[in-house]
């Protein structure tokens, strides 16, 4: 993610020497990362219905059990704890609600969802639980931006394919921003994730055709590699929100 999209209605910054934009740029980094880091526990939800209606930019973490999410939410909000690194994958059912911004003034919430696919799950509570994730991405007004974790070895799954063809309709237009996260990329050589890359976004380049906004990016929780990029952009999608009434 070398060229992050500058949105619309930022103004355009004057020209700047290199020296002057990596200075702007580490600038930015900080404020997002001090951003993240505010990241705190709100509530936890095993329905829909149980989950607080919100004006706040909401961020919903999706991916397939196993690929790094609790880990990245983690090291984005540079805590060890916040979001639960289950050994057991599969095993958080819930969506958990994290609360950022000023305490007294939460301005975006992280919504981590359920793991898909892990195969030990019974066949009904899996069901119930594709039920609810397709429920949340389908009418969560709130919804802001997805992030996707893919672990970067294994590529799209066809259940993350699913997923992203179901939220398809959601990202026309950039209404709802997607990043998708190639997690673990330490376990790679430079040209190994290279091929990653240009292999998700030949995935991806099907879905930006509609006029969406979305950007795949190398990720490692252990190298902390990506973990700035993405806390960027997470800052920059939730502060260009626009509220879209989903369609029923
Ligand atoms: P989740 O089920 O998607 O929440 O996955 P977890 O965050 O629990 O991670 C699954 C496994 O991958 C754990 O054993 C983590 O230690 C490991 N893992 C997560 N992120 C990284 C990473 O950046 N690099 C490496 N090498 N392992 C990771």
């Amino acid at each position: 993610m070398s060229a992050l999209p500058q949105h619309m209605n930022e103004p355009s910054p004057a020209p700047a020497s290199p020296s002057e934009e990596a200075r702007r740029s580490a600038a930015e980094a900080r404020s997002a990362l001090g951003w993240t880091h505010t990241a705190r526990f709100l509530t936890t939800a095993s329905a829909l219905s149980e989950l607080p209606p919100t004006e706040l930019a909401e961020v919903a973490f999706v991916g397939r059990s196993n690929a790094g999410k609790s880990t990245a939410i983690n090291a984005l909000a540079q805590q060890k704890r916040l979001a639960f690194a289950s050994k057991t994958p599969g095993r958080t059912q819930h969506i958990n609600l994290f609360e950022l911004g000023p305490k007294l003034a939460p301005d975006t919430l992280f919504a981590d969802l359920p793991g898909y696919g892990y195969a030990a799950v019974e066949r009904n509570a899996k069901l119930r639980w594709q039920r609810v994730m397709a429920d949340y991405l389908e009418v969560r007004r709130s919804l802001s931006a997805i992030v996707m974790l893919v672990d970067s070895r294994l590529g799209f799954t066809p259940l993350d394919l699913q997923l992203l063809e179901f939220v398809t309709p959601r990202l026309a237009g950039g209404a709802v921003k997607m990043l998708v996260l190639l997690t673990k990329s330490d376990k790679h050589n430079r040209a190994a994730m290279t091929a990653a890359l240009a292999k998700a976004g030949e995935t991806l380049a099907i879905l930006s055709a509609g006029s969406a906004d979305v950007s795949v990016a190398p990720f490692s929780a252990l190298n902390k590699s990506g973990v700035s990029d993405a806390a960027v952009w997470l800052h920059r999608a939730t502060r260009a929100r626009i509220i879209v009434e989903a369609s029923a």
